[in-house]
């Protein structure tokens, strides 16, 4: 029972501090597929990480659209911002 339980937290999805981390390398694409996969089913089930996944996206798309560069700064308050709103 506790090999059980054991074996099925280290092929359990990835959590949401986890879905965090990948965050930045998913949006690069250096990802391998399995996380990708791990990824995308979370996200897809995870009312919380949707969220904050699409908020994230429309800053980088923001950030790579504008004509005018945004200072890095900005970026990274501004996704700290979203992180503490989103995230408690
Ligand atoms: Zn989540």
């Amino acid at each position: 029972m506790f090999k059980l339980l054991i074996s099925k937290l280290f092929t359990s999805e990835p959590s949401c501090q986890d879905v965090d981390g990948f965050l930045a390398d998913y949006m690069e694409g250096v990802l391998d597929e399995e996380t990708v996969a791990d990824f995308d089913s979370h996200v897809a089930k995870c009312k919380m990480c949707m969220q904050y996944f699409e908020q994230y996206k429309q800053t980088v798309r923001l950030t790579s659209t504008a004509k005018v560069e945004i200072p890095e700064e900005l970026v990274s308050q501004t996704l700290t911002f979203i992180q503490q709103n989103i995230r408690r």
